[in-house]
């Protein structure tokens, strides 16, 4: 491995100045009502504007910031949640992160790496419940090596059940050298994801023993702007709450953000916001940080205002209850029948947390998860349709470009949820689906657009012809 950071690779993370920041006293109304004004016009807040919010404690302001943050989704994102599913590959790992249930030192964790078949086997597994899209996710590991994680990404790509195929791969590992990146392009993935844990320096070094790869904080941080010069330019940040201050946390994301967009031109393509949940081996972890659910809402309806072009994701660690709550404030993709045991979608029964990284929150299956959607008024979507265009990169934000959603995004939504409702759905899922996607498609304006879509979803109900994307 090339262990050369990017040219003009820096620290931005200012640990004093983000301290402080994080510790703001009351605002002045007035100034949060402007900050909030200047987030309804979709500019990107800036660190101090976001600290600003994150120190309201009133609960006055606090529900002007959530109801901007519903505003946001419904009028300019759209209803569409995008959903896919993590597949674990492999738990073999050199580093010791004190909060993984997969770290080296855990002697009682069971480790395993799929084999070819096996992986093939997950795959299917998950194509017959409808999947398109997935995460990849690797421990850190000499196994898996650039070429190897991208033989995984060809052969995921290349099996195909029924009329199931995954459409995007995305990945979830260590971060890698340039060259590293540029294989992992080539074999076609989506977002590289790295979340960097926690942005604190003294934190990072507390969980993250020294010695092991991921001690070393710049290797990390750079981590994603190697992948953005390596060819990776659909990237996705990500902080574990829990480990220190939420506020800080939220400021460093927020900095990781600002910094990709004025050194490339292009800013993450997802935000993640993951907190630590229960592990084998966790059993004296230190709780003094842990994010309560009020606080978990403030900062996903912060975040959503602070980086209006970026796309939030909510994984199945946090519960049906808050994920439906929650999932308001602007998040953009969910994974859904998730099973995050080596091999677990071949298997039956409970979590066996001594084969896992960690316990999940919501474990319905993909098809309560697509119905409660459909209930609750939103589009479940799994397009892919923006990545192969090559609609990636500083060519592509996920919403807000005036009309782009109305003409490519809400019909893709709904190609792929007809293709999923025909395929897959139980029957009282595909009812009431059905009638959803009549009613967005009759909210359509523009009546190319509206017959063009309607003419899509006849041919998938009627024919074997599917993947039909604008
Ligand atoms: N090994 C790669 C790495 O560390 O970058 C892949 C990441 S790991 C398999 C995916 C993410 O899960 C980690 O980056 C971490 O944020 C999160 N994670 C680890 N332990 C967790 C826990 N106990 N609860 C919730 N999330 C956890
Ligand atoms: Fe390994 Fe990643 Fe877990 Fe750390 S978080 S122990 S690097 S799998």
């Amino acid at each position: 491995m090339d262990k050369t950071l990017t040219k003009g690779c820096e620290d931005f993370i200012n640990d004093a100045k983000l301290d402080a920041l994080a510790a703001l006293p009351q605002p002045d109304p007035q100034k949060v009502r402007d900050i909030i004004a200047k987030s309804k016009s979709l500019k990107p807040l800036a660190v101090e504007e976001t600290a600003t919010l994150l120190a309201v404690e009133s609960p006055e302001l606090q529900e002007e910031i959530f109801e901007t943050a519903r505003e946001l989704k419904r009028k300019v994102y759209g209803n569409r949640i995008v959903l896919f599913a993590p597949l674990y590959v492999g738990n073999h790992c050199t580093n010791d992160c004190a909060y993984c249930g997969f770290r080296k030192s855990l002697r009682s964790a069971v480790r395993h790496t799929l084999s070819n078949d096996e992986l093939v086997k997950e795959v299917e597994a998950l194509e017959s419940l409808g999947h398109k899209r997935l995460i990849l996710v690797f421990g850190e590991h000499p196994l898996y090596s650039p070429e190897f994680m991208a033989d995984c990404v060809r052969q995921t790509y290349a099996v195909k059940k029924g009329k199931g195929e995954i459409r995007r791969v995305n990945i979830n590992a260590a971060p890698l050298d340039i060259e590293g990146y540029k294989t992992m392009k080539a074999a076609g993935i989506g977002t590289y994801q790295i979340f960097q844990e926690t942005y604190h320096h003294e934190t990072y070094k507390k969980v993250h023993p020294p010695l092991s790869h991921k001690a070393d904080f710049m290797w990390r941080l750079d981590g994603l702007s190697r992948a953005f010069e390596g060819g990776c330019d659909d990237m996705g940040v990500g902080a574990l709450f829990g480990l220190y201050n939420w506020k800080f946390e939220v400021l460093g994301l927020v900095e990781h953000s600002l910094y990709l967009q004025r050194k490339y031109g292009v800013g993450p393509h997802t935000i993640s916001f993951p907190r630590i949940k229960s592990a084998n081996g966790l059993n004296d972890f230190d709780t003094s940080h842990f994010v309560s659910d009020a606080e978990y809402k403030r900062l996903v309806a912060i975040l959503r205002l602070s980086v209006p072009y970026t796309g939030m994701i909510m994984t199945a660690r946090e519960t049906a209850e808050l994920r439906r709550e929650v999932l308001a404030f602007g998040v953009s993709q969910i994974d859904a029948g998730s099973r995050i045991e080596i091999g677990g979608y071949n298997k039956q029964g409970e979590q066996e947390l001594n084969r896992e990284q960690f316990k999940i929150g919501d474990s319905r299956p993909l098809d309560e998860v697509i119905k409660e959607l459909v209930d609750n008024g939103y589009i479940p979507s799994f397009c892919t349709a923006c990545y192969r265009k090559g609609r990636t990169g500083q060519h592509f934000m996920e919403f807000a470009i005036p009309g782009f959603i109305n003409r490519l995004c809400t019909p893709n939504a709904l190609t792929t949820l007809a293709e999923y409702l025909e395929d897959y759905a139980a029957p009282e899922t595909k009812k009431a689906g059905l009638a959803l996607l009549q009613k967005e498609l009759e909210k359509i304006e523009d009546p190319k657009v509206r017959e063009a879509a309607g003419d899509r979803i006849s041919k998938i109900q009627h024919s074997d012809l599917r993947d039909l994307y604008f």
